[in-house]
């Protein structure tokens, strides 16, 4: 079965546009097809602000994989980044969570999707809509146009480099 997943990128340490790269390229080489890409934004950090701007990004995938199989993929590329966990919501080289698989509803103690704080973020609502404007997310109770326009922190996020052409890495040209 081919499953639709929409993943978020972050990453806020050291080079962050050779860390949104080689996740890229991680992810492909795990044979998931990147389906369709948001521009990159450059964000202000939520949560815990002590710490530098992030870069982020949502790309749509198509994958065998389950869920839990590409949770398990995605930590994997995450701790081969060189990912530590000491704060939480705080810096890392790569941050990769699954914000959407087919239409499904999952609640265990390792993987909630829908992701339970996407509908409360415009770093990951911005480049969401980007992709689909009309993308229904199960269980929510507004349309995502409306959780858009209703968030406060919007102007914390910025475009950062605009999408360009069809290929992924076209992204990082000029
Ligand atoms: P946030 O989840 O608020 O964005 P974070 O991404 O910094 O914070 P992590 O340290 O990356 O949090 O992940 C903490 C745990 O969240 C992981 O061990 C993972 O099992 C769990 N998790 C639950 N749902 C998801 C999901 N949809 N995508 C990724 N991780 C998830
Ligand atoms: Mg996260
Ligand atoms: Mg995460």
């Amino acid at each position: 079965m081919i499953n639709t997943a929409f993943i978020g990128l972050g990453t806020n340490i050291g080079d962050r546009e050779y860390y949104l790269r080689i996740a890229l390229q991680a992810i492909l080489d795990k044979n998931i097809v990147i389906n369709d890409f948001s521009s990159i934004y450059e964000t202000d950090p939520v949560g815990y602000e002590a710490q530098d701007r992030f870069l982020n990004m949502v790309i749509k995938v198509n994958t065998t994989f389950s869920a839990f199989e590409l949770l398990r993929v995605l930590q994997k590329i995450e701790l081969d980044s060189g990912r530590e966990r000491k704060i939480r919501w705080g810096p890392r080289t790569l941050d990769l969570d699954i914000l959407l698989f087919n239409h499904e509803n999952i609640e265990t103690e390792r993987l909630i999707i829908p992701h339970p704080r996407m509908t409360e973020r415009a770093f990951v609502l911005v480049p969401l809509v980007e992709i689909q404007q009309d993308l229904e997310i199960p269980a929510a109770i507004k349309p995502i146009s409306l959780l858009l326009d209703e968030l406060q922190d919007r102007e914390g996020v910025r475009i950062w480099k605009r999408r360009s052409g069809e290929d992924v890495f076209g992204l990082f040209e000029n």
